[in-house]
């Protein structure tokens, strides 16, 4: 056995995976006239992107439920024809509730409004003024987000801005989360500039400069929900380009090209892993041996997480929903993660005269709480929501999804994750492996990172 032929461009190329990140590799290669064949294990493409619409009205996304519209994505939107399905989030949902002494609070998501704020204290205020001065020194080693974010603005804004927001996106801790791997541009930003807020107001300008709307990208979905994107990628390919309900469990090389299990006849050039870290580790790479593990990659975490979709009544729910939802910091000490205005966010998610929400229970923090029974959770769940949002009476619509492995943890012991992946990748010649294990876990990074495991089958 030797190595394979990654440049003979007569043989296809193997994807594992029809997620988003392994779509946007096999839109790439097709559009660059490589012939692609998709491997998923499931009988729908999309991975973890999952909408359903239920007869009686409702849109239940159980994964993802919004994605940032960067300009590459705002482009693919448009090249895929999806502009008049596409939908931006309501002007109606411009807060972004966060829980304080029990009550939500809308955060400040402006530098007058954050000064004009009560939410937080003068003193906080004053340290992110002399935030602006911090001067620039290196940083040799990587810390936890929590010490990072502390140095520069101190515990206030920890526990009440970053702690909830790394509940949103990673149901991560902070304190256990790498600043390097986790918030790559903050760690850049340090770099470059010393100081955070003055990065900010670089970036800000220079945005300007370029003719760019101010502020971050819009939040957007689709009418039929967020599974309309990896969908219309699928339907984008050549036909035969994808091979659903094929679960991939061997892969090995050749000097005739890859073999893969599912699919012994077939002889590819390169193969592109979009897989999740746990099946990662569970491939068999390579020939009796010369075997390539990647299985120490199912000690990344990837703490358990609980998405329950409920409706009420409108007139059950006293508080006016005008948000995006509401996020708990963990010194709140409340057992939810945060609660999805869903509604609001973007039309038609609910009957007439219905709200939808989506409560997220689990993460690094309660992950024990996820696996729970619904009959354990609801009751729980009820309690806090009457507390917080005035919800009166009981759900009319339930919907329970657990992740038990949802999203990876990039911790500080990450970059040995992240060498294990390189070492397979210099292993075998035409092996490249991209997605949330180590590109970023946003549906925006899923995408960047197909272009870029596009680009090395190209090369
Ligand atoms: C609950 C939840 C909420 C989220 N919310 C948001 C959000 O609001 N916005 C946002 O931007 N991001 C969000 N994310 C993150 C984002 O959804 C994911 O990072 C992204 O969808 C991952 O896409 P992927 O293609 O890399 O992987 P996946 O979607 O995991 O796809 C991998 C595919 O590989 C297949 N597969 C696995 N093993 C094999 C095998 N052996 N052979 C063949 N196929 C195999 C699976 O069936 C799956 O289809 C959320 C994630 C979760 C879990």
């Amino acid at each position: 056995m030797g190595s394979p032929l990654p440049n003979d461009r007569s043989l296809p190329v193997a994807i594992l995976g029809a997620g988003l990140t392994g779509l946007a590799a096999a839109r790439h290669l097709a559009l660059a006239g490589r012939r692609v064949v998709v491997f998923d294990a499931s009988p729908a493409p999309g991975g973890v992107i999952r909408s359903e619409r239920h007869p009686e009205g409702w849109l239940i996304e159980s994964g993802p439920n919004s994605l940032q519209e960067t300009p590459p994505v705002a482009a693919l939107v448009r090249e895929l024809g999806l502009e008049p399905v596409r939908q931006v989030a309501d002007p109606a949902a411009k807060n972004r509730y966060v829980l304080r002494d029990g009550a939500p609070r809308p955060l400040p998501l402006s530098p007058p409004a954050f000064f004009r704020s009560g939410l937080f204290s003068r003193r906080t205020k004053y340290r992110v003024v002399r935030e602006y001065f911090r001067r620039r020194e290196p940083r040799l080693h990587d810390l936890p987000l929590a010490d990072f974010f502390r140095e520069h603005f101190g515990q206030e804004l920890l526990d009440y801005a970053l702690d909830p927001f790394v509940s949103g996106i990673f149901a991560g801790d902070p304190a256990r989360l790498s600043s390097r791997h986790a918030f790559p541009s903050l760690w850049k930003a340090e770099h470059e500039h010393g100081s955070l807020v003055r990065a900010q107001i670089k970036n800000a300008r220079a945005r300007r400069e370029r003719g760019e709307p101010p502020g971050p990208p819009p939040i957007i979905s689709f009418a039929d929900g967020l599974a309309t994107l990896p969908r219309a990628l699928a339907d984008s390919l050549p036909p035969g380009s994808l091979r659903l309900g094929a679960s991939v469990t061997q892969i090995s090389p050749s000097r005739a090209g890859w073999i893969l299990d599912a699919s012994p006849a077939e002889r590819f050039s390169h193969l592109l892993l979009a897989l999740p870290a746990p099946a990662l580790a569970r491939l068999e790479i390579g020939s009796p041996g010369a075997q390539t593990s990647l299985a120490s990659l199912d000690h990344l975490e990837h703490p358990p997480v609980c998405s329950l979709f409920l409706g009420y009544r409108r007139e059950d729910v006293a508080h006016p929903l005008d948000g995006l939802g509401l996020l708990f910091p963990s010194v709140e000490k409340r057992p939810l993660l945060g609660v999805l205005f869903n509604s609001t966010l973007f039309p038609a998610r609910a009957p007439a005269g219905h709200v939808a929400l989506t409560v997220m229970l689990g993460g690094a923090r309660n992950g024990e709480l996820a696996r729970h029974p619904l009959d354990y959770q609801l009751p729980l769940v009820r309690r806090e929501l009457v507390q917080v949002l005035g919800v009166r009476g009981e759900p009319v619509f339930v919907r329970r999804t657990l992740w038990p492995r949802a999203i990876p943890q990039y911790l500080l012991n990450h970059d040995e994750h992240l060498h294990v992946i390189r070492a397979a990748e210099e292993r075998n010649p035409g092996l490249h492996i991209g997605g949330p294990v180590r590109d970023g876990i946003g549906l925006p990074a899923c995408l960047a990172a197909g272009e870029r495991l596009a680009q090395a089958a190209l090369a």
